[in-house]
């Protein structure tokens, strides 16, 4: 890393198994969200330095495919060793730099984690299939074999957990990866290749390269880049996928949400108002599976005070301490945004429950904005429309079951959904009918593990393929069809 003559680090990207100067003039603040004091700068990249890390990747990728595949796995067990040995060193440079509490950032670690055993296993995951005599004398069978460079393009919320969604699974399956991380969240990458390289990744298989826009370009339109794995904003992910399609490459795009929690009249009230309340607030309410949308079924005044009181009681500040529930959103010019919904919320004709913007004047340090809810939230208002991504939560009216659907049906987001009941017959209807990909059934934020896929909907994702489970390692894989005749 090199150190500008006020002392503030400027960060390095990873290529070929070095630390080097980013080729850009720009650089960046890393802001802590908590106190917008600035923890580092991040270079904003040009095309050369993509240019540099894709040639050494392709480069690596030449003998690193080759590698047999349980010595690749090995390398994911000592990976995993390392990071678990560093797990509470981790969780605070996530809270550090994204600002979430330190609970949340533990747990994101160890989601993590999970994809790195995932990615262990990959000797019985990339196995083919045979069968023998197809024909007469003829036997067939399909063997896995990598694609060559991947391209992984990050966002802030996860920056521990969303980078291991990708690179481990991609080069435990033979490929190499140049990973772009969001440039507001960049500390964590570093020291993620760090350990990677220590757990015995040979230089050229993991690169990194911090920017924005022209990183990702550079990316999407390099020939040698095979595929591309983004996780993102919506019109980012749509635009990435267009883009990368475009130009022929395999692309898994995820993207923004609208999650529905639906509160039935039978469910335990309090119990229901303490999950929608850490899934809406925690983290500031910046989860992709985050609830955003309450759809009450019923006339259920009482639950919808029970959330107003619990929203009262909520612990805010500094994720680094222990007893917050709340923390500050990313960045100034973000809350800035939030606000601005809060005011069209207002001026559509929704009725202002809870309004955090009082948190706002008393906690001036940090981008901090208190728990904002909005009661009568109709399905065509902006704020039952668009992604927030901060602690604001919409409660809509249903008068049953069917109409509750119905609203989640109309969002074009379909990432996660979940229903609040006790009623065997009320789960099913929502488990076949809810229009979303990720369901939940009294559970907060029904995020699925490494082994199965992430799994959203509508414009929630754009690909085939989702990230993790048998998805992840399809499209890390291409298949490859072997006909024997032997009657010769
Ligand atoms: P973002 O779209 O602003 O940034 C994501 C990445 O895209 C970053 O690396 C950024 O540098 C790059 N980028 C941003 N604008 C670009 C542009 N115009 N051209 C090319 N590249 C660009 O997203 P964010 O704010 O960092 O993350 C939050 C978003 O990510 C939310 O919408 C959230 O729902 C979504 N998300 C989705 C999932 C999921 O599983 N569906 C998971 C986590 C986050």
């Amino acid at each position: 890393m090199t150190t500008t003559s006020k002392d503030t680090v400027v960060l390095q990207n990873y290529i070929n198994g070095r630390w080097v100067d980013s080729r850009g003039s720009v650089t960046l603040d890393v802001e802590n969200p908590a106190t917008k004091g600035c923890l580092a700068k991040v270079p904003i990249s040009t095309k050369e330095d993509v240019e540099e890390a894709v040639k050494a990747a392709k480069s690596a990728f030449q003998s690193w495919r080759n590698v047999p595949v349980p010595k690749r796995a090995r390398i994911m067990y000592e990976y995993h060793h390392l990071l678990t040995e560093r797990h509470e060193e981790l969780a605070k440079l996530i809270v550090l730099e994204n600002g979430k509490a330190y609970k949340e950032a533990y747990g994101e670690v160890q989601r993590g984690l999970e994809c790195v055993e995932f990615a262990a296993g990959t000797p019985t995951l990339m196995m083919g299939e045979t069968l023998a005599n197809i024909a007469e004398e003829i036997d067939s069978s399909m063997y896995r074999y990598p694609l060559g460079v991947v391209g992984g393009i990050t966002p802030f919320n996860f920056p521990m957990m969303v980078p291991l969604w990708m690179f481990p699974l991609a080069v435990a399956c033979g490929n190499t990866f140049v990973l772009k991380p969001s440039e507001r969240t960049p500390l964590l990458a570093n020291r993620l290749v760090e350990l990677f390289s220590q757990a015995g990744a040979p230089d050229g298989v993991l690169n990194i390269v911090h920017g924005a826009h022209d990183v990702v370009n550079g990316l999407l339109d390099h020939e040698d880049v095979k595929a591309i794995s983004f996780v993102g904003s919506q019109p980012v992910a749509k635009y990435v996928y267009e883009r990368s399609a475009a130009n022929g490459k395999r692309v898994q795009a995820l993207s923004g949400a609208k999650n529905h929690h639906v509160v039935m009249p039978d469910c335990d009230i309090e119990k229901a108002a303490q999950h929608i309340l850490t899934s809406a607030f925690g983290s500031a309410g910046q989860r992709c599976m985050a609830c955003s949308a309450v759809v009450v079924v019923g006339d259920n005044d009482k639950f919808v005070e029970e959330l107003r009181v619990k929203a009262d009681a909520l612990s805010i500040g500094n994720g680094m301490d222990e007893e917050v529930l709340l923390t500050p959103v990313i960045r100034e010019s973000h809350r800035e945004k939030v606000v601005g919904f809060i005011k069209q919320g207002v001026a559509e004709g929704a009725s202002l429950l809870r309004d955090g913007r009082k948190e706002m004047e008393d906690l001036t340090e940090g981008n901090y904005l208190g728990p904002t809810i909005f009661d009568h939230v109709t399905p065509d208002m902006t704020i039952a429309k668009e992604e927030i991504f901060a602690p604001v939560l919409s409660l809509l009216r249903a008068s049953d079951l069917d109409e509750a659907l119905s609203h989640i049906e109309k969002s074009r987001f379909g990432n996660g959904a979940t229903i609040y009941t006790k009623d065997a017959k009320a789960v099913r209807q929502f488990r076949e009918e809810a229009d979303a990909g990720m369901i939940g059934v009294n559970v907060g934020v029904p995020a699925t593990m490494a082994f199965f896929p992430f799994s959203g909907w509508k414009d929630s994702f754009y690909g085939d393929l989702h990230v993790n489970g048998k998805d992840g390692l399809n499209f890390y894989t291409r298949k490859k069809m072997i006909t024997s005749r032997f009657d010769f």
